[in-house]
């Protein structure tokens, strides 16, 4: 079987760019090894933003984009992604004053292009005590904006649908063996429902997320595999405590750390932690559980937390392999190729949630000299994007041709 393009994983990123080539014209298989969304897409704080904090690191390309996807994704995706508002609160030792919070948030809306949803208020005093529960001693300010909230698995899963909408396959569960690569073709080995098969195709893309480097290993003839680093994020899941969304400032190292009520529950979150070991050993210590449970009790001295009721979940962010903290590195998405002329396997590491299309579209882009000029079915920024409940599995229904040869 021949296809121009082999997708490894079915995150977010896996289904994105599964989705731009489909709408490319090219020919698709997506190898998932689980479900959809099973790694770290299901397993992110859920927030389609811009990133207020990536303005301290000077990240301005990667917010203005992800505002940009965010208006975007409010369009296309009604019913998966809204708009919240989220509360800053400012206290007399915090490590960002008012001037800097307003600051910050004038250039968010300038990055967003002053749009509707980039509007921003310091909520008077009297508006304060609405705030249930929140700290209320040596509170200075407290500023509203908005940031979209979402379900990062059925958001991926609904991309996903729209991939296959489009001709896309999906095997599933199949899970990607190795890889033999050379100047016309990649011959890509996998395992489904225990037999071993082989698909040949013009390029194979790498979207394993923090198993990137376990697929990229398996590809002969072997390449130096890039320098990279799992980084842990743990979440906690509690109660519905709490009505409002708050962006707080742990008192513990002046992280930011989200308190957002989701889907019933309250979710705490992140903290950032180095993994070492398998993917799938990633879960939430006792220490991150800690930490959240501070700030949160910090912030909301007098909440009652029911501690037997505390659900926990934790994800890996890749980042590039450095000596910073890992809140200072920047969150990009790292792409890494074997030939920039004639590119046979890239691989699509890291990223944001948020801007997963423009992330296919470049790694499209990253590829495009090994693949034809095909006719354009769809545009993904015109593209609606439908919550389904399954992603449905039919094999070899692709009406598109398939091409290539090895
Ligand atoms: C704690 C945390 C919070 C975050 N919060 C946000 C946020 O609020 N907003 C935002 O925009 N971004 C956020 N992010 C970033 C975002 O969640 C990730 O960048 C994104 O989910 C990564 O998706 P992915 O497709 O690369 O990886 P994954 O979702 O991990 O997908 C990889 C897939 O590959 C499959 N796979 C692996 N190996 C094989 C194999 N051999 N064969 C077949 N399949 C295989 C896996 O089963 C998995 O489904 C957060 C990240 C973390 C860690």
């Amino acid at each position: 079987m021949k296809y121009d393009v082999v997708v490894v994983g079915a995150g977010i990123q896996g289904a994105g760019v599964a989705q731009a080539a489909a709408a490319a014209g090219y020919s698709v298989l997506v190898l998932e090894q689980t479900a959809p969304a099973a790694g770290t897409s299901s397993k992110s704080s859920k927030l389609i933003h811009g990133g207020l904090r990536y303005l301290e690191s000077a990240q301005f390309g990667l917010v203005r984009e992800s505002l940009h996807e965010r208006a975007l994704l409010l369009k296309l995706a009604p019913e998966l992604v809204k708009l919240e508002p989220l509360h800053i609160p400012i206290y007399e030792n915090s490590s960002r004053n008012a001037l800097t919070i307003r600051t910050g948030l004038s250039l968010y809306a300038l990055l967003a292009g002053f749009d509707k949803h980039a509007l921003f208020k310091q909520l008077p005093r009297h508006a304060w005590n609405e705030l249930t529960g929140l700290q209320q001693e040596n509170l200075k300010a407290v500023f509203r904006y908005h940031e979209a909230q979402t379900d990062d698995a059925a958001l991926t899963r609904a991309v996903l649908h729209s991939a296959m909408q489009l001709g896309a396959e999906l095997e599933m569960p199949a899970r990607f063996m190795g890889a033999q690569r050379n100047a016309q073709c990649c011959r890509v080995d996998y395992e489904s429902a225990g037999v071993q098969r082989t698909a040949s195709c013009r390029v194979l893309i790498n979207c394993a997320g923090p198993w990137a480097l376990s697929v990229l290993e398996r590809v002969k003839p072997n390449r130096t595999l890039p320098a990279i680093e799992l980084v842990q994020g743990s979440h906690l899941l509690l109660p519905p405590l709490l009505n409002h969304y708050f962006y707080l400032e742990a008192p513990q190292d002046q992280r930011a750390v989200f308190v957002l009520p989701w889907q019933g529950q309250l979710m705490v979150g992140t903290t950032e932690k180095i993994h070492q070991g398998a993917p799938e050993q990633s879960v939430c210590s006792t220490e991150e559980r800690d930490y959240l449970l501070a700030t949160l009790q910090h912030y909301f001295p007098t909440l009652a937390i029911p501690h037997n009721q505390i659900e926990t979940f934790a994800g890996l962010r890749v980042l590039p392999k450095s000596d910073k903290s890992a809140f200072s590195r920047p969150r990009d998405v790292l792409f890494d190729v074997d030939d920039e002329r004639q590119p046979r396997v890239l691989s699509v590491m890291g990223g944001k949630l948020t801007t997963y299309r423009a992330t296919a579209q470049m790694a499209l882009a990253r590829v495009k000299g090994s693949l034809p000029t095909k006719e354009h079915r769809a545009d993904t920024a015109r593209l609606p994007l439908i919550p389904v409940e399954q992603v449905v599995v039919a094999g070899g229904s692709n009406p598109l041709q398939k091409t290539g040869t090895c």
